[in-house]
């Protein structure tokens, strides 16, 4: 048992900076949302186990956009989510201080599992946490009796700052991973749990989407199930929701469908499709040698003899509708993307005895493993062909342009977009260990992926 110390490091009661999520002034009688580079407070461990993290890196996910758009309303399960708050639930980060720890020590460097269940945040075990699911924890929306720092730690965001408190029951330590492919961990963890809804019955695969979830399940796949076919089917009108911030981007920084491709038959995909939902259908029906059926009144077939699975990542109307079209009978959708409401023909689910399975979060698979013991053990493991998806780098403070290029997404040649501390001295000491290149100019956007895959093809060209 250690005893309840708290650390303090020089100078930590200085503010420290955030982007804070607020409320802005009422447009057209509904709130809006605003979010701002302030200075606040920096968070104190709050009991014992309890730690502060610097983010080292801390990306830019679905969830956290949704967030940020004043027309779509919070979620309405999860952890107690009030303004004003920071967002950020994708960190890899340097522990600062710490409360009573039992092995997290000051310096420690560590990806943070974003589950905080009753154990941490002060509650008697309900039955979900009692079976190791504290990711489904059925008090998810009541306060922490620990008080407010237990609500506003990981499990609500807080990542897009310069200190964010976690539970050390929420940490894995990152030795043997590097920033870029940490700050993937929750990202992968929801890829893996996604490809383990599917109950393994067939071989030919379809993703639809192509962001990090996207990319990431493909991953997955190829890893769980080296011998499945998949197909990733690239919607090329992609989700443009009304009402989300864009801000027109230089030419320059545009990237070719090809390339975009090219990464994602790196990861595993056997193909890279674009098209309309009829000609994904046409292509799926030849590919597999399926029969189109047509019922009457219906634009789009059914395949007879379609596809085993359909991961949605994308989560629309369109890509809910396609999926379910792609399969075969008693075949399995996975939907991985934040789907809202929206109608769909239920007599399709049915008839055809398809299983549709959400996929929403991760923690402890059916098999008994912790999701993050997947996720650490991949991330460690060299071989496993991720080093390219995070493809833009912003400080906090360039935080307008790096939501736009989020939100652009494949647009713009992003897969993961995060927000990089150039200036945390711990950082700054570990470069110099590592021996790591810094970049020329900390202040512009890497892009990674980008140069890699036109390098690769100049490199065909050449050969
Ligand atoms: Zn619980």
């Amino acid at each position: 048992m250690t005893t309840n110390t708290l650390t303090v490091l020089d100078g930590s009661d200085a503010p420290m900076r955030a982007l804070v999520l607020d409320s802005a002034a009422a447009r057209r009688g509904a709130a809006t949302r605003r979010l701002d580079l302030r200075d606040i407070a920096r968070p104190v461990p709050p009991a014992p186990g309890w730690v502060l993290v610097r983010p080292s890196l801390a990306g830019i996910s679905a969830r956290d956009l949704a967030l940020l758009d004043s027309d779509q309303t919070l979620p309405p399960v999860g952890a107690p989510r009030r303004l004003p708050m920071v967002p950020g639930g994708e960190v890899v980060g340097v522990i600062e201080a710490v409360n009573g720890t039992r092995w997290a020590q000051e310096g420690q460097r560590v990806l943070v599992e974003p589950n905080a269940g009753c154990l941490v945040r002060g509650f008697p075990s309900c039955s979900r946490c009692a079976a190791g699911e504290a990711e489904l924890c059925e008090n998810r929306d009541r306060r922490s009796l620990i008080g407010p720092a237990a609500d506003g730690g990981l499990a609500g965001g807080g990542g897009w700052s310069e200190g964010v408190l976690a539970h050390e029951e929420m940490l894995i330590p990152a030795d043997g991973i590097s920033d870029q492919r940490g700050v993937l961990g929750v990202s992968l963890a929801s890829a893996i749990h996604a490809v383990l809804r599917w109950g393994r019955r067939g071989e030919r695969v379809a993703v639809i989407g192509s962001g990090t979830t996207t990319s990431l399940v493909v991953a997955a796949l190829r890893r769980l199930h080296p011998d499945v076919d998949i197909t990733v089917m690239v919607d090329a009108r992609g989700p443009q929701r009304e009402g989300r911030r864009r801000r027109k981007l230089p030419a320059h920084l545009a990237v070719d469908e090809r390339s975009i491709a090219l990464a994602l038959e790196d990861l595993g995909a056997a193909r890279v499709w674009r098209g309309s939902p009829a000609q994904l259908i046409d292509r799926t029906a030849d590919l597999v040698g399926a029969r189109r059926r047509r019922s009457e009144g219906d634009a789009l077939p059914v395949l007879d003899r379609g596809l085993d699975a359909v991961f949605d990542c994308r989560g629309t109307a369109a890509s809910v509708t396609l999926g379910m079209r792609l399969l075969r009978s008693a075949g399995t959708m996975v939907v991985a993307g934040r789907a809202g409401r929206f109608e769909l023909d239920w007599a399709a689910v049915w008839s055809r005895e398809l299983v549709i399975a959400g996929s929403g979060g991760f923690g402890r698979e059916p098999a008994g493993w912790r999701t993050f013991a997947a996720v650490r053990e991949w991330l460690t493991d060299p071989a496993f062909p991720v080093d390219g998806l995070v493809t833009h780098r912003f400080p906090l403070d360039a935080f307008d342009i790096a939501l736009a290029t989020a939100a652009a997404g494949e647009a713009m040649g992003a897969v993961k977009v995060v927000f990089e501390d150039p200036l945390s001295p711990l950082r700054q000491r570990r470069l110099a260990v590592d021996n790591e290149v810094p970049m020329d100019d900390p202040t512009s956007p890497v892009l990674l992926a980008t140069t890699a895959a036109r390098a690769r093809r100049s490199d065909e060209v050449h050969s």
